[in-house]
């Protein structure tokens, strides 16, 4: 009777250990990429306005964004509004007539995008691999745009699904004063891996935008510094 309990006993322990020994082994995991990548979650450390998605870092999981709608149906987080309303007010009253084409993105419609994106690259004749590789560089990677934060806004002209050279240049020259920073320069696709996007802003708050601009920062960049 007392061996038969050792035994259990032994049993149990075996079975812990190797129940640890896997779950430790499963949390180290990689939740895994397109290309194979060491994917992680994004840190919310720096606040909800320093979070760093690209390709390395996902959005956070579970993240819920406190959304806002503006007029023209376009959602952002609520915490970005009253600086962008200021921008756009400041912009429209120098003739600039800026509107959001795109702000948030469920992940459901990235990942839309990002398929029709490789689809589109199939049909000219690029392999699959090809077709990722490419649009990956024109479409974030569900989970690593910056869309799914609410945090970022691509600007056109009003009424148009497009903006023109003096947009681009108003919002390069002072959209740092409001908060937000040019995501992706010409200048830094090496680090973001994202071609240039003269429509695409990301909201980091007044103190971090100016700084990041007069710096000549990307995000990745002023993240690393900071931690
Ligand atoms: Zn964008």
């Amino acid at each position: 009777m007392k061996k038969k309990f050792f035994r259990i006993v032994v049993l149990v322990l075996v079975l812990f250990v190797g129940y640890k020994v896997v779950a430790s082994g499963m949390s180290g995991l990689n939740l895994g990429s397109f290309f194979g990548d060491n994917i992680k979650r994004a840190k919310t450390d720096n606040g909800w306005n320093l979070i760093l998605v690209n390709q390395d870092f996902y959005v956070p999981k579970d993240y819920e964004v406190p959304l806002l709608e503006l007029s023209n149906g376009q959602k952002v987080d609520e915490r970005i509004y009253p600086d962008l309303q200021q921008m756009f007010d400041d912009m429209r009253a120098e003739g600039v007539n800026p509107e959001v084409s795109w702000g948030y993105r469920t992940h459901e419609t990235q990942t839309r995008l990002f398929d029709e994106g490789v689809q589109y690259r199939m049909d000219n004749g690029h392999s699959k691999e090809e077709a990722k590789r490419l649009t990956s560089e024109a479409v974030a990677i569900p989970g690593t745009s910056e869309h799914e934060l609410g945090l970022a806004i691509d600007v056109v002209d009003n009424g148009l699904s497009y903006a023109t050279q003096p947009m681009y240049d108003w919002l390069a020259a002072h959209s740092n004063k409001y908060g937000f920073i040019l995501r992706y320069p010409a200048n830094k696709v090496d680090i973001t891996k994202i071609m240039y996007e003269p429509w695409h802003f990301r909201y980091v708050g007044k103190e971090h935008a100016e700084k990041i601009f007069n710096e000549g920062l990307v995000l990745e960049e002023y993240i690393e510094r900071l931690n």
